[in-house]
């Protein structure tokens, strides 16, 4: 049996629902950020066809590509309402179009690249949605900074006029049991709760995916980044 890009959308919005309603959290508290990497514009259109909005990228060109691509497939209207993501590294020599094509990214880790991303913010758009990628368990070859570089960072993007401070990201270390992955997200929540108690701007906190967003959701998620529960397997 075969489930089509609707039936995964609306299983994975039940999910999150039943799981957040679980947690004793208002049910519109997590939104679903559906990360479309290695998938076609034609599956992008089908998730805005069923009123899916955020979509999130890993690869620059690729993600360029897909966004022209829809712009062909879908009517302006639909198109519109899309914001698109930006979850892969960042390098420097990508900033330019990184800022003015994506209304987040979720990867920063780097005062040069903040630099660069707010002197490349085009001024008719609306500040560049931030969120500051932490390396929470401390992985040797993990994008992200530690939680002791946090202030200093979040200090320099809070000060810069065309980036918004939204909040903090994670991806915890891969094939851990569910405990250990749960005390990673606990920590990432009470730094989170600590950011919004300096920066007012700060509301987002990015963590879960497919395997993992309902612990991610059970310690205070605030956004699943979720790509092959809605769009298959990536080959
Ligand atoms: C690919 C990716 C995801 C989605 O992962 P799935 O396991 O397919 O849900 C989420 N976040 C980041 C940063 C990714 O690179």
């Amino acid at each position: 049996m075969t489930f089509s890009i609707a039936d995964k959308l609306n299983n994975v919005r039940a999910r999150i629902q039943k799981t957040t309603i679980g947690a004793n959290r208002p049910p519109d508290s997590v939104q679903l950020l559906a990360v479309s990497k290695k998938h076609s514009a034609q599956s992008v259109y089908d998730a805005v066809q069923n009123g899916q909005t955020l979509f999130g990228e890993n690869y620059l060109n690729e993600a360029l590509a897909k966004q022209e691509a829809l712009q062909a497939i879908g009517s302006e209207q639909a198109y519109k309402q899309v914001d698109w993501h930006f979850i892969g590294p960042i390098q420097s020599n990508k900033t330019r179009q990184i800022a003015e094509n994506f209304a987040w990214v979720h990867t920063l880790e780097r005062s040069k690249i903040v630099q660069r991303l707010n002197d490349q913010r085009p001024s008719n758009l609306a500040p560049l949605n931030c969120c500051i990628q932490i390396n929470i368990d401390q992985e040797e070859t993990k994008s992200g900074i530690l939680l002791a570089e946090l202030d200093s960072l979040a200090k320099e993007v809070a000060e810069a006029p065309n980036l918004s401070l939204r909040g903090l990201m994670c991806i915890p270390e891969p094939g851990q049991d569910a405990a250990v992955i749960r005390a990673s997200f606990q920590r990432m929540s009470a730094a989170f709760d600590q950011l919004k108690q300096t920066y007012p701007s700060v509301d987002t906190l990015s963590m879960g995916m497919s395997a993992d967003m309902d612990i991610a959701i059970e310690c205070g998620s605030t956004l699943v980044r979720v790509g092959t529960a809605i769009f298959g397997e990536r080959t």
